[in-house]
C-alpha cells in the first residue's frame, strides 16, 4: 500500500535505537527538557551552522516565539506569503498584529521579492518568508530590502529543514529561523516539536526566556511569556533520528529526480533554482483537471494532497482584511493546480512507477 508520508517503514528502520532512546528517557524520570533537549539543540544549531537553538513545542509556536521575541504587537504589520499553511500568518494575527500578503513567484512558490517593496509602510516590522515544499526563498534579496528598510526578516523553514540556498542551510538565513518537528515534515519527531534559530545572543536569551513562561530565573518573570517547551521523548527521538537524516534527504532527492524525469512530458514538475538544494516535504505538480486526476489517482489507492486549496487572504478568519478574489492572482492559480504526489525516502521504485504510470495513463 502506498503512503502519502510512510512513517511506519520509517519506523520499523530505526526501531533498536528509538526504543532504546525512548526508553532511557522514561528511566531517567525527566520529561520537559533536560539533557536529550540540550543535546538536541547543540546538534541542530551545529547542523545549521548558526549560533543558537532553542527547541520548543511546534512549529507554530516556534513562530509565536520568534514574533514574540521581536515585539511584533497590534498596529504593526508583517509582510508574508499567502500561499502557505495557515500558521505563518495565524501567528501574526494572533500577536494582534495585521499580515500583509505578497503574492508569489509561479516557478516556486515562495515570495516574489520584487513585490514586496510596494507593499512595505511605516508600521511594517518583519518579513515571514516561507521556504515552500522545502525550497528556500530568495533570502539575499528580501534582507537586501529589509535592511533598506530596517525592519526585520524570519524564515518560515517548517518545510526546509536540510535545505541549503547557496551553500547556507534553511534556518540560518535571516534574523531568526524556525523550523517544524510535525511528524510529517522532513524531519520530524513523534508528536509536536519545533524550533528556533538565532544568531543574536541577546535574542537567543529571551526567546529562551519566553518558551518558559518568560523566566529568566525560577519563577522570576522577566516576560509575558508562553509553555512552549520540547518534551525529552521527542527530543530523544529526533537525536536517534538525526544520524540517519541526510541520507533521508538524498533519498527524497533520488525520489524527486526519478518522478520529474518521467512526468515532466505531461504536466509541470517542480522548478528547484540552482543556487538552491530542497529537500521535498513535499512533491508537487501543477496540473490540469487536478480534482479529476485525484478521483482518479484515488480509485488505485494513491493517495494525494493539495497544499494549499484556499490561499490565506481567501480564507474566512482572514476575512476583516478585506481581500477579494483577484488580488494576489499567482497564488490563487496555484491554489487550483498544485498537487502533491507520495513522497518519503521509503517509497520504492515500484509504487513510484505505479504513480507515475497512472497520471500518464489518465492524460494519454
Ligand atoms: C507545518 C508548518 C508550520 C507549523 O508547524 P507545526 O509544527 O505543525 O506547528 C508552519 N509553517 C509552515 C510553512 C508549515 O508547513
Amino acid at each position: 500500500m502506498i503512503r502519502f508520508v510512510d512513517l511506519k517503514r520509517q519506523y520499523m528502520e530505526y526501531k533498536n535505537d528509538i526504543d532504546r532512546a525512548i526508553k532511557d528517557v522514561l528511566e531517567s524520570g525527566q520529561f520537559i527538557l533536560g539533557r536529550q533537549v540540550d543535546e538536541l539543540e547543540d546538534r541542530l544549531a551545529d547542523f545549521v551552522g548558526t549560533k543558537h537553538c532553542i527547541t520548543c513545542s511546534s512549529g507554530t509556536d516556534a513562530l509565536l516565539l520568534a514574533l514574540m521575541a521581536l515585539e511584533i504587537k497590534e498596529g504593526d504589520e508583517v509582510i508574508t506569503t499567502p500561499f502557505t499553511f495557515i500558521a505563518t500568518a495565524e501567528t501574526v494575527a494572533f500577536l494582534g498584529a495585521t499580515p500583509v500578503f505578497v503574492d508569489v513567484s509561479p516557478r516556486t512558490f515562495n515570495i516574489d521579492p520584487e513585490k514586496i517593496e510596494e507593499k512595505i509602510t511605516s508600521r511594517t516590522r518583519c518579513i515571514v518568508a516561507v521556504d515552500l515544499y522545502g525550497q528556500c526563498a530568495d533570502f539575499d534579496r528580501i534582507n537586501e530590502i529589509a535592511r533598506r528598510y530596517n525592519i526585520f526578516v524570519i524564515e518560515d523553514g517548517a518545510q526546509s529543514f536540510g535545505a541549503t540556498y547557496k551553500g547556507r542551510f534553511s534556518c540560518s538565513l535571516s534574523d531568526i529561523g524556525i523550523t517544524s518537528f510535525f511528524p510529517a515534515k522532513p524531519l520530524g519527531c513523534y508528536g509536536d516539536g519545533g524550533a528556533v534559530f538565532v544568531k543574536n545572543d541577546e535574542l537567543a536569551k529571551k526567546i529562551r526566556a519566553l518558551r518558559n513562561h518568560g523566566q529568566l530565573k525560577r519563577y522570576e518573570h522577566s516576560y509575558i511569556g508562553i509553555n512552549g517547551r520540547l518534551d525529552t521523548i521527542q527530543a530523544a527521538i529526533l537525536l536517534a533520528k538525526l544520524p540517519y537524516f541526510p541520507r533521508e534527504i538524498k533519498k527524497r532527492q533520488q525520489v524527486a529526480t526519478y518522478y520529474s524525469e518521467r512526468l515532466q512530458s505531461v504536466v509541470t514538475v517542480p522548478f528547484i533554482e540552482p543556487h538552491n538544494t530542497s529537500v521535498f516535504a513535499q512533491y508537487t505538480i501543477q496540473v490540469e483537471r487536478r480534482d479529476d486526476l485525484r478521483k482518479f489517482l484515488a480509485s488505485k489507492d494513491i493517495p494525494t494532497a493539495v497544499h494549499y486549496p484556499v490561499p490565506l487572504h481567501l480564507q474566512k478568519c482572514f476575512g476583516y482584511l478585506g481581500y477579494r478574489k483577484g488580488d494576489l492572482p499567482i497564488s490563487e492559480e496555484m491554489s487550483e493546480k498544485v498537487l502533491s504526489l507520495p513522497m518519503h525516502p521509503f517509497i520504492t521504485r515500484e509504487e513510484q512507477d505505479l504513480v507515475i504510470n497512472s497520471i500518464l495513463d489518465f492524460y494519454v
